[in-house]
Order: C-alpha cells, then structure tokens, then sequence
C-alpha cells in the first residue's frame, strides 16, 4: 500500500518513539499533516535521566526535552498534549479522543509504551508510595529525598538500582527488596549481579535478596513501614516500587490489531493493518537475527522503530536494523549492554570485577550473541559489531586482555 501521499498522519503517544518517528518523517520529506497526542502534560522527553542525572538534581529539566517547542511549530506539526486516545476506529480511519473529536488518520503510529506493573499488595495506594514512569513521578519523588529519610525500594532492576544509587548518594538511608536470589535476575548473569550487589554494599544500600514483601503499613494515610512475609517490618518514609513494565497495547488490542505481550509488528514496524504502525515498548517485534520475536524496553528499539515506521510510510528504503543495546549508570560505573543473552550456552568474562572494568560476553554454540561491558567502551562497541556479524569467536582470546578487542575483532571478520 503507498502511503507516502498520506495527507494525515496520526502519531499517538509523545514519548521516545512518536517523537523519533515524527523527526523521520519530515527528515524523510513527507510534507503532509501530522498531528501527535501524548497524554502526559510534556512536550516529548527522554527518561534515562530519570533515574539518574535528573533525579540526583544534576541536569535541568530543559535538558530533557529532545525539541524546543518551536521545532514542532517550524516542522508544522500539531502537538495535542494532556490528550488522551481513548479508541482506534479503523474502519473510519480516525482516532477518538478522551475530551471529545475524532481525528482522520491515512497512517497511524501506536507509540503508547509502556507503565509500571502496579504493587500487587495490600497498601501500594499509601501517600509516599511511588512508581517511576515520567517526569511527573519525579516531581513528587525528588522533593521527598532529603537526607537521612529511609527509602524502601520493591526490586532490583535496572530501574531500582539506579535510583538507589542516586538516593544513597544523596544521603538516603535505602534498602532495596528483591524477591530474586539476585539483581538484575531477569536480564543479565550472576557475574553481573554480584558485581551490582557488591558496589551497592559498598555504598551503604542495605539489598535484601530472596525478600518476601507482604503488605505496606502506613500511619495517618502515608506509608511507614514495609511488612515482610516473616513479620519483619522495615521502616520507610518513601517507598519507590520497580517491578517492571506491562506494554500499552490496550488500544490496539480493542481496535482488533493482532498483539501478544505486545502489539505484533513486521520488521518495517506495521501492524497487521497496513495503515496502522506500532514503535517502542508497547511493541512485541521480529527479532531476526535470534531467530524470534520479543519485546525491547529501551532507546534504540524506541528509535529504530520509530525510523522504521516512518521510512515505511515514505517508501523509503528501509533503515539498517542494529543490533539491540541498552545502557545503565548507577554511581560511576556504566554498564553497556549489547545484543540478547537469551539462550546462551557460555559465558567468558574478560577482565576483573574488582578492578570495575570487565566484561561478560554470552556465547552461543562459539558465536557472540550478548555482552555486558562495566566500564569497558571497547568491549561494548566490538561486540555490537560481532553479534550483528554473526562471526565465531575463540573463547580463550575474548578473556584475554592482553589481546586487545581491536585485534580479537580484525580475527574474527
Ligand atoms: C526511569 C527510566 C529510566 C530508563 N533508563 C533507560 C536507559 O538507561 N536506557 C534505555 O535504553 N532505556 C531506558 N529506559 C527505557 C526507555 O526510556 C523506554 O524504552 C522508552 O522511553 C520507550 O519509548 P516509547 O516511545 O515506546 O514509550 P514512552 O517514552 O513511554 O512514550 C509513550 C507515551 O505515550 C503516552 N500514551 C500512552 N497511552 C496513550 C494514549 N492512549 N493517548 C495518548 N498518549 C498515550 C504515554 O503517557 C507516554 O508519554 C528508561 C525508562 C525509565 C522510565
């Protein structure tokens, strides 16, 4: 189907991805009307610096907007903000808004992404009790993290150690549960996670593992304890939940578009409607080189994605799909993550953990499938190069580091 004379293009959702694929459209040459709804109050914004430099106070809120608001006005396109979609009607090819209208749409975008699972225990709706999502949770949060409060944080994901890291640093008491036998169980190896564990240690946060969490308890309406399965209570003046995300894929799913744990999409990001696309973290994507679909919760998918819709809507060539990366800063380590470890057979770590520069690669059957580099940029930026190449790598020379990624690299190609 051409839709590259579309004269409305709807994008839904100003985040990462609506916004990426609203700069590719214009970059690309499309020259009709685009119109995007996002239901929070903001123009679009990044939200790494949430948890992170944003959250500790160190970089400005103007920062955090990828585009001034002239840009939008200069590129002729029309931001409806505080605006909810409320359904798809893809038989009228229009979207209706929670205040009332409809807008026509030839292309549609779904960049809805994702929210934060909800606590599933007695008192989660406690006052102090918070999620982190967007730049109104931290507006709440941020006010809260004064010196020597007590923070309870609900699990060790990315998401939760980066803010205990930053509310340590700030002076907070913090104590992280984890109902895993590790951090970071879901997503990395117990190399990785011992490493996090220690430095978190070191560092004064207090991170109980194989933690049952039972109830919050709170006095005049605010939480004031955390309640564990045992009969422990464990005192809390705010408490920071991060369990993990479910996709926005509602919409789609009502408007009767072909979804899983995630809205399904083709490698150029359309749906099962050749009109409708869907980007970022409500997507369920093909993921080819591991031979299998998933769902990606980070900046590049965003980004790709986003591309890929709009490059799909122009009829433009499709961009190069890269190989799948995520990034982590919690203190003054970064953690960079290239490729999917799912499924590894091996794992070779190079270097030494206790000198905080090393990396674990994650092999499957001699090929390099994942990597997660501690402060190690060489073995992050070779490795993506080597996952994507699909090249056999020799075991012994990844963990030597007298033989330098450069040179481990020119071997394998
Ligand atoms: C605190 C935090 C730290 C993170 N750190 C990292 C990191 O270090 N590295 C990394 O790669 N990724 C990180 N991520 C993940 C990354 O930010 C997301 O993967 C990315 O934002 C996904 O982009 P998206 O456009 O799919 O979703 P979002 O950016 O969430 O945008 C979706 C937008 O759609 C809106 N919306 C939903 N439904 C509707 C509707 N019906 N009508 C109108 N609007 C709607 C939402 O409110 C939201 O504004 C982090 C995320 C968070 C929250």
């Amino acid at each position: 189907m051409d839709l590259s004379r579309s004269e409305n293009i709807v994008v839904i959702g100003a985040g990462q991805a609506g916004a990426q694929a609203i700069a590719s459209l214009r970059q690309f040459g499309y020259e009709g009307h685009i119109t995007l709804v996002g239901d929070e109050t903001a123009l679009p914004y990044q939200r790494p610096p949430l948890s992170k430099a944003y959250m500790k106070g160190e970089l400005g809120e103007d920062r955090l907007y990828f585009k001034p608001a002239s840009w939008y006005e200069d590129q002729k396109v029309e931001t409806l903000l505080s605006q909810r979609v409320e359904a798809i009607d893809r038989s009228a090819r229009e979207v209706r808004l929670e205040h009332g209208g409809c807008l026509p749409y030839d292309a549609l975008i779904i960049a809805t992404g994702s929210r934060p699972r909800a606590l599933p225990v007695e008192g989660a709706t406690l006052q102090n009790v918070f999620d982190l999502r967007g730049l109104s949770d931290v507006e709440h949060i941020q006010p809260r993290m004064i010196p020597g409060k007590k923070l309870v944080i609900i699990g060790a994901g990315y998401i939760g150690l980066e803010a205990a890291a930053v509310a340590s640093q700030l002076g907070l008491k913090v104590t992280v549960l984890e109902m895993a036998e590790r951090v970071l169980e879901r997503v990395t190896s117990p190399v990785i996670s011992t490493f996090y564990q220690d430095l978190h240690a070191e560092h004064g946060v207090d991170i109980r593992l194989g933690a049952r969490l039972k109830s919050l308890k709170g006095a005049d309406g605010k939480v004031s304890h955390a309640v564990m399965a045992d009969g422990e209570e464990i005192e809390a003046d705010i408490v920071l939940t991060g369990i993990g995300i479910v996709p926005n894929i509602e919409l789609a799913h009502d408007a009767g578009l072909a979804c899983g744990n995630g809205i399904c999409v083709d490698e150029d990001a359309r749906t099962n409607d050749p009109r409708v696309f869907a980007a970022g973290d409500c997507t369920l994507r093909p993921l080819a080189h591991y031979a299998r679909t998933g769902r990606l919760e980070s900046v590049h998918n965003a980004i790709e994605q986003g591309k890929l819709a709009a490059a799909a809507i122009v009829g433009k060539p499709r961009p190069t799909i890269d190989c799948p990366w995520f990034w982590s800063d919690q203190y003054d380590i970064k953690l960079q993550i290239a490729g999917l470890s799912m499924g590894h057979d091996q794992i070779i770590v190079r270097g030494d953990p206790a000198e905080k520069k090393f990396a674990a690669f994650y092999l499957k059957a001699g090929r390099l499938i994942a990597a997660d580099a501690v402060n190690s940029a060489p073995e992050f930026i070779v490795s993506k190069k080597l996952i994507m190449s699909g090249a056999v790598v020799a075991p012994d020379r990844l963990g030597d580091t007298s033989i330098s990624m450069k040179e481990i690299a020119a071997e394998a190609a």
